[in-house]
């Protein structure tokens, strides 16, 4: 095996689109209005599944070529298959899904067909998790699920000026065993823009520290560790996410809520939580968004990154969560554009592509403070932090 450190990608510099804002001498608005303000902040996926993310189209599509496996043929039908009765429910139709996924051919129509999703939603950078033992599990070859990747990911640049940028995880209930295989199959591979490595699946039968020493295996070669935690279990699995695989950013984790001392140890070390308010919902994870602890965790300064995790399957994407965040929550402009930005200093992407981001949210926040003041101050609330100062640079 090849050992040497696995070498991170610089992604191109995407986002093609930079969207208009009204001009702010306006003021005729009693806020700022929402749609051009979401349409303007830069997007950046970190929780986002290859294959949860297949839409409808895709998976019937896939389904007709393999109709054995009973998984709806029609869009319509895909998206009736798509209405989950709890986690355990979800799973199997997830498993179902993977089924479908056989060849390189199929791999490749994926993760083309996500990068156009994303172009169409201006999301110019996402670390997309892919599982390879269930990929491998379903017939797809070895050398053919990596150069199905790596010839996806140089299409959705190419055609749709989109970066990609892979987390590679396992399934808990596979153990440290499936974890391990996982990750021979990425050192082996060395998959171009492979930047992280995950752990999924179902949570309550994975305690997560017998992975520890796989986690150390992947750290030393130069992955992330982000694995899911704190989804649907106990801020217990939280603590031994950071504390036994080296966590530099948790998969949901909105169980942290539950501790004070996590919260407090989260936000002091920067430790981004990828929550996905709506996925929460779909799966169960939380019975009602009005309990769901994102406006808590944000309270206690945690910084969070917002997720669509399987848009397809839970019919959302970012925007929607964005606006569910200001529609459900309150959260002002300033608040939303707080989100962006942990997400932008949160990825694992060129330092080029940060920089432009970066950019972006401080024309964004120079545009907020630009705005009548009565108006900032309605919409304003505790804990947003106060927009910088300075000229709108657009
Ligand atoms: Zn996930």
């Amino acid at each position: 095996m090849d050992t040497g450190t696995i070498r991170y990608s610089e992604p191109v510099d995407a986002y093609p689109r930079e969207p208009c804002l009204p001009p702010t001498e306006t003021g005729e608005a009693a806020s700022p209005p929402l749609d051009p303000f979401i349409a303007a902040l830069p997007r950046v996926e970190l929780h986002l599944h290859l294959l949860g993310a297949a839409s409808p189209d895709a998976v019937a599509s896939l389904a007709r070529r393999r109709p054995e496996h009973g998984v709806p043929t029609e869009p319509d039908g895909v998206r009736r298959y798509f209405r989950f009765t709890g986690f355990a429910h979800f799973v199997e139709v997830y498993t179902a899904v993977n089924a479908l996924v056989t060849s390189g051919a199929d791999v490749f129509d994926l993760v083309v067909a996500l990068a156009a999703d994303l172009a169409a939603r201006a999301v110019g950078y996402a670390e997309v998790t892919v599982t390879p033992l269930s990929h491998l599990r379903a017939g797809v070859a070895p050398d053919a699920l990596s150069e199905a990747l790596a010839a996806g990911r140089a299409a959705a640049g190419e055609r749709h000026g989109v970066t990609l940028n892979w987390i590679f995880d396992a399934s808990g209930d596979d153990g440290p065993e499936g974890a391990s295989a996982t990750l021979d199959w990425v050192l082996r591979q060395r998959p171009e823009g492979a930047v992280g490595f995950g752990l999924g699946g179902p949570e309550d039968v994975a305690p997560r520290a017998p992975f520890r020493e796989v986690f150390a295996r992947a750290r030393a070669h130069g992955l992330h560790s982000v694995p899911h935690a704190g989804e649907t279990t106990s801020a217990a699995q939280v603590w031994s996410a950071v504390r036994d695989l080296g966590a530099e950013r948790i998969g949901h984790g909105v169980r942290a809520v539950d501790d004070p001392a996590l919260l407090a140890f989260l936000a002091d070390r920067g430790i981004t939580l990828e929550v996905c308010p709506t996925s929460n919902l779909r799966t169960g994870a939380v019975s009602d968004l009005d309990a769901h602890p994102l406006p808590a965790l944000l309270a206690a300064g945690v910084p969070v990154a917002l997720g669509s995790d399987d848009p397809a399957m839970f019919d959302t994407d970012l925007d929607a969560e964005y606006r569910q965040c200001h529609d459900r929550w309150g959260m002002p402009p300033a608040r939303l554009l707080d989100l962006a930005e942990n997400a932008v200093r949160a990825a694992y992407c060129g330092e080029s592509l940060r920089t432009a981001l970066l950019d972006r949210v401080g024309r964004l926040r120079a545009w907020l403070t630009l705005r009548p003041a009565g108006e900032r101050s309605s919409r304003s609330s505790p804990g947003v932090r106060a927009p910088g100062s300075g000229h709108a640079g657009e």
